[in-house]
């Protein structure tokens, strides 16, 4: 067997003009989260019990959403348009989320909680709609009655008030700044 298949020549030197794209990206970064939400979940001017503390490590302790004050029975909704990828029981709570639409791929993931759900994995929501209601305090918040909204894109969360259009922000659960860039 003969080795014939070398064609020799050095590759011609195509190096003008030649338009070598080279994107700067290396691996994935979430970049500017796009601010789809159209309401808070609960309320109108929701109180902020706890904000978002994220661990220093991935599997260290932090608070990977906020908490906001709310009676229970009352309305919980998305905050924007999409798909109920989940609704039902963890841990002895209801839990619902949401997938945004229009926020990429993977989608921006909202989460709801306690929720006794009204709705379906697979039902479209448009922004506002009511996924169920709040339950009575399970300890999360100190006996105080509250929502704990999360939210995340893959398996980076994140700070779901930055979901939030500035106007919407100044008008409720503001007493933190909203974190960018963590992580
Ligand atoms: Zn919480």
């Amino acid at each position: 067997m003969h080795g014939g298949g070398c064609r020799g020549g050095p590759r011609g030197g195509a190096g003008a003009g030649a338009g070598a794209e080279s994107e700067g990206r290396e691996g994935v970064s979430p970049g500017p989260v796009p601010r789809v939400g159209r309401v808070w979940p609960i309320g109108v001017r929701p109180a902020l019990l706890r904000g978002w503390e994220p661990p220093a490590t991935p599997y260290g302790r932090g608070h990977r959403g906020v908490d906001l004050a709310g009676a229970p029975g009352v309305p919980v909704r998305t905050i924007a348009e999409g798909t109920v990828t989940f609704a039902g029981q963890v841990a002895g709570r209801g839990v619902v989320a949401v997938d945004l639409k229009g926020t990429g791929d993977p989608p921006v993931r909202t989460t709801y909680e306690p929720v006794t759900a009204q709705v379906r994995k697979g039902d479209q929501v448009r922004a506002g709609q009511r996924l169920g209601v709040l339950q009575p305090p399970g300890g999360h918040c100190g006996g105080v009655s509250c929502l704990h909204w999360g939210a995340r894109i893959g398996e980076e969360y994140l700070d779901p008030r930055s979901l939030l259009p500035p106007w919407l922000l100044r008008r409720g659960a503001s007493r933190l700044l909203p974190v960018w860039g963590v992580e």
